[in-house]
């Protein structure tokens, strides 16, 4: 039996017995080797002085906790010229000096300190059968070594929300290694110029549009080139091209409609059946007056965010409106499903004789490459 736990332990440990407790798994065990290095000189020794025995805390088995009774011993140095005559022996691969729990239980308790913080840590720990109050996890994630750190040359700088708009603080990156540096509280130049200025190693700054972080790059890193990041490039490009398209709108729609009955002899294509045809009129007009109630409150000096309260409506959804000076027009490509498309005309035999509830009428919407919303659906009486 005592083979089988063996492998479980540190390689430097013998079980001697297994004391099955109710709460615990206790196990004698003695150090395997017969000499030891002193930590002085380093000189190796066989020389026993005493015993003594040394409770560790381990890792749990079977949810249950397990306490090593260390048959510990203390050495004489052999060398005459060291100064230290007497020292208890060090097992570098179980335990540190004066530990009073494994290397391996610390590094697990370290993990769920740094995971979940202090008491969460200490209540999961009670749960996990390694048992440690939440100011012991907290005074090992404050001691635990930190990995070294490289100086950032090439950062990422944007907002980041608090509470989405309302108060906003600065999130610093290290664009070479993906990881953040840094959360500043607020959303100002002088802060930025601040932390910059502690980093000179910095060559690039990938920053918004704004003024606001390119005067805070310009004054803390004066050398560094700053750059426009791919993502604000891509929003600036998608911005710009929904204003211009927007403007040229009432163009457009004129163009759809002259293809569209340009082609539609030609393909004989379906009509959109009363109800949904109906239902789209309806929108476009609600859209309208949707409209004509922004223009008026415009008018009448209204800022956004008011006229967005008065219509119940989002705010962006105003300023996209009035940026492109008009209501957008919704229209669906005509996409017929491959799949059905042989099937369409059974499937308006099946509508027209009466069969209208909801598969039926999703199995025609998807034929006739209309696209279904849950208010398409009302609409059509189902
Ligand atoms: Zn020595």
């Amino acid at each position: 039996m005592l083979h089988a736990f063996r492998s479980l332990v540190s390689p430097e440990l013998s079980i001697v017995q297994i004391l099955p407790q109710t709460d615990r798994v206790v196990l004698v065990a003695r150090p395997k080797s017969a000499v030891s290095l002193c930590p002085c000189c380093g000189g190796q020794t066989g020389r026993v002085h005493s015993h003594y025995v040394r409770r560790l805390a381990d890792l749990p088995w079977q949810g249950r906790v397990v306490e090593i009774r260390l048959q510990a011993r203390r050495f004489r140095c052999a060398n005459p010229q060291c100064p230290r005559r007497i020292f208890t022996e060090r097992l570098p691969a179980t335990v540190r000096p004066k530990a009073r729990r494994t290397t391996r239980l610390g590094e697990s308790l370290l993990a769920m300190g740094f995971a979940v913080g202090g008491e969460p840590g200490s209540r999961l720990s009670r749960k996990l059968a390694m048992p440690v109050s939440g100011d012991t996890l907290l005074r090992m994630v404050h001691s635990a070594s930190l990995p070294d750190f490289v100086a950032p040359t090439v950062v990422g700088i944007d907002d980041w929300a608090w509470r989405r708009g309302q108060r906003y603080g600065t999130i610093i990156c290290d664009l070479e290694r993906n990881c953040v540096l840094d959360l500043l509280p607020d959303r100002n130049a002088d802060s930025v110029a601040r932390w910059l200025k502690r980093w000179p190693e910095i060559k690039v700054v990938a920053r918004d549009r704004a003024g606001l972080y390119a005067d805070g790059a310009r004054c803390g890193a004066p050398d560094a080139v700053q750059v426009a990041d791919r993502w604000h490039l891509l929003n600036s490009l998608g911005e710009a091209l929904r204003h211009a398209v927007g403007r040229h709108r009432h163009s457009i729609a004129a163009a759809v409609q002259i293809m569209a009955s340009v082609q539609r002899p030609k393909t004989g294509s379906s009509t959109l059946p009363p109800g949904l045809a109906q239902l789209r009129a309806d929108r476009k007009a609600a859209r309208r007056e949707r409209w004509d109630e922004i223009c008026r409150l415009r008018e009448q000096g209204c800022p956004t965010s008011g006229i967005a309260q008065l219509l119940g409506v989002d705010r962006r959804t105003v300023q996209r409106w009035l940026a492109a000076g008009g209501e957008p027009e919704h229209s669906r490509p005509h996409r017929p499903s491959h799949l059905l498309a042989p099937f369409s005309a059974w499937l308006e035999a099946r509508w027209a004789s009466g069969c209208q509830g909801g598969p039926a009428a999703l199995a025609r919407a998807s034929a006739t490459g209309l696209y279904w919303k849950s208010g398409d659906r009302r609409a059509m009486g189902r």
